[in-house]
């Protein structure tokens, strides 16, 4: 690991400064992840008087150090901090507020929850990483001897001790008679690293030089790390149905992030895989968002996921001391073996974010392995930190989940129009979508956590089956199918039609939608609250002279959707229909054919537009939002509707 420090770039302000060096160090995810690590400074500020006030400005929860800005850290009073490490007790929750009431800006984010360790601390600036080569050191027989071998004198060494205020109050008493300029840091067991300085640079690349010597110690391991020849694909039905047993388990809609790089596969192809990666975490901060063990995933889902969920009721049965109130008991990570990794999250982004950890974790536990052992912490201090209450209080993200949360979504047509506005309220609803198209611009459209954008022409039945796999294979499965792909073909009396114009109609607006169902039904069978729409047209209830192609495919597609709802109602999935009337925000109505329309009516542009019943125009955007609803558990008693959105057509009512 080499410094990223640059002179050029580093601000001389101390609180730009500090935020500087926190983002580089947030930048080498070897070194923290997610939410871990904390930063601070000591610095003497004006208070509202203008008198001269010590200040600890410690990394705050909710900031990311990867990220980080001078806002995210906390102003606490130094000497109220340093008076707590010196009582004998302290409730965590008495140690918060006492720490907000100590702060400078009352506004300022909550101070870590290692704010009081920073205290005690007496150099100006301190770094704290779970830097996986020093942690993966200590999580091995003979942790600490292979620690005081590698750093002799220069490091303080720590038993595991819980973090917060226990763990304050251990390092005050193991540094209050030293004199902590001889040394460079200390090592935390099991946890993590600390390093201090006068200045910035010094504890940063003091922070860069400890974990590299660490790294270097591993380099013979390291070779040693499996590796498959090649990334492995998972089996999408398998994966449909470990996601869907997973959900249950945890009351709630999960993504699944499968896994299959060489790294991951070849871990999963160890013999000994089942029995390393279910002995416990890298760091027990990750417990939090990967429970301290994965599933290791059979060949049936249910019955794996329930065995899990009783081994773990038993876990919180063991350890509980009748205070708690039990999590869910679903995995949030699964080791497949032979294939690879499943992460599990109630987002695309916290699924995301649990892979990322499970990545690191299986190379630090093949590292330990080579050296001897993976020996991580026990089940009793997993516990007090999966149960800890100011732990717990980081994943409360506020408020209630969006009402699509965890959701899988499949979209065709999605690069424009009623489609891509659907898209984008089935995402705003927080599902994860996948969206279909024909043009190309729709991998650009569809990116980010929770977004994909597959090239498919729905006319291609391989197109179509593949565009769905990468669907399963990128969230896990697919609850919910908007068939909307479509064209309106040249407008033509019968008696004109052309051969090819006819045949297309139908390819595109029926069989589009027989294969995108086809392809997708064994995996909605696996879905959760599974449901279809299909968007036919008002041609269907109200058809129109010349459009004999669209509306007797679109009146078809009907029929099709109606024996879907027949068939597929005993399996649980639901199929709707709605028949919007034409809607004018699209690319397909230039401003030219708007009044050339609207002349033919012989009505005004605005009159045209709001030619129904209720007088309204209809757009993209109310198309969005009923279908949304129809997907949604809204309309879970709901199947085989045909919904008109045309503000009211008297030969539809
Ligand atoms: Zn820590």
């Amino acid at each position: 690991m080499k410094s990223r420090y640059d002179d050029a770039a580093a601000p001389t302000e101390v609180l730009q400064l500090r935020a500087y060096t926190s983002r580089l160090l947030g930048a080498e995810p070897s070194l923290v992840l997610h939410g871990g690590g904390n930063t601070s400074v000591k610095h003497t500020a004006q208070d509202f008087f203008g008198e001269p006030v010590e200040l600890l400005y410690v990394k705050g929860s909710g900031w990311d150090l990867a990220s980080i800005e001078p806002a995210g850290f906390a102003p606490v009073r130094l000497d109220v901090l340093r008076k707590m490490a010196r009582l004998s007790a302290l409730a965590d929750s008495v140690m918060v507020r006492e720490q907000r009431a100590a702060m400078l800006e009352p506004s300022a984010p909550n101070p870590s929850v290692e704010a009081i360790l920073h205290a005690v601390l007496p150099p100006a600036w301190v770094d704290h990483t779970h830097a996986d080569a020093v942690v993966t050191l200590t999580n091995t027989p003979g942790g600490e001897a292979r620690v005081r071998e590698l750093y002799g004198e220069r490091v303080l060494y720590v038993p595991y001790v819980m973090p917060g205020f226990v763990l304050a109050r251990a390092v005050y008493e193991l540094v209050r008679e030293r004199d902590l300029s001889k040394l460079e840091g200390m090592i935390l067991s099991n946890h993590g690293v600390f390093t201090w300085g006068d200045d910035a640079r010094t504890s940063y690349e003091r922070m860069i030089r400890l974990v590299s010597e660490a790294e270097d110690a591993l380099a013979g391991p390291r070779r040693a790390r499996p590796l498959a020849p090649h990334r492995v694909a998972p089996d999408p039905l398998a994966l449909a149905s470990l996601r869907a047993a997973v959900s249950r388990a945890a009351g709630r809609a999960m993504i699944a992030r499968f896994d299959g790089s060489p790294e991951a596969a070849g871990f999963a192809a160890r013999e000994d895989a089942p029995a390393i990666a279910t002995r416990g975490p890298v760091t027990p901060d990750h417990v939090i968002r990967t429970k301290a063990v994965p599933l290791v995933a059979g060949t049936d889902a249910s019955a794996d996921v329930a065995a899990y969920a009783d081994a773990y009721r038993a876990y919180f049965a063991r350890n509980d001391d009748g205070s708690r109130t039990m999590l869910d008991p679903a995995p949030r990570w699964a080791l497949w073996p032979a294939r690879g990794l499943v992460a599990f999250g109630a987002s695309a982004k916290a699924a995301g974010e649990v892979a990322d950890i499970a990545r690191h974790t299986i190379a630090c536990i093949s590292d330990a392995e080579a050296l001897g052992g993976w020996a991580p912490l026990g089940e009793r201090d997993l516990f007090d930190m999966e149960y800890w209450t100011l732990e717990q209080a980081k994943l409360r993200t506020g408020g209630a989940p969006p009402p699509l949360a965890g959701k899988i979504a499949f979209v065709t047509g999605a690069a424009s129009g009623i489609g891509r506005a659907i898209a984008r309220e089935l995402g705003r609803q927080g599902a994860a979508v996948c969206g279909a198209d024909v043009r190309p611009s729709i991998t650009e459209d569809f990116t980010g956590p929770g977004r994909l954008g597959v090239v498919c022409d729905v006319t291609d039945a391989a197109a179509v089956d593949a565009a769905v796999r990468a669907c399963v294979e990128a969230f896990g499965g697919l609850d919910l199918l908007v068939c909307n792909a479509g064209d309106f073909p040249p407008s033509a009396p019968i008696e004109a039609i052309e051969e090819a114009a006819w045949a297309r109609a139908l390819e595109l607006n029926l069989g589009g939608v027989m294969r995108a169902m086809r392809a997708a039904i064994p995996f909605l069978e696996r879905g959760l609250d599974p449901s279809i729409l299909v968007i036919a047209s008002r041609n269907v209830p109200a058809p129109g002279p010349g459009a004999a192609a669209y509306s007797a495919s679109k009146a078809a597609a009907t029929q099709l959707a109606r024996v879907a709802a027949l068939e597929l109602a005993p399996r649980g999935v639901r199929v709707n229909l709605l028949h919007p009337d034409k809607v004018f925000d699209t690319d397909l109505w230039t401003e030219e054919k708007l009044r050339l329309r609207a002349e033919h009516y012989g009505l005004s542009v605005e009159a045209y537009k709001r030619s129904n019943l209720l007088g309204v125009e209809v757009t993209t955007d109310d198309v969005a939002r009923i279908a949304a609803a129809v997907l949604g558990p809204t309309f879970r008693t709901v199947t085989g509707a045909q919904i008109p959105v045309d503000g009211g057509n008297d030969r539809v009512v």
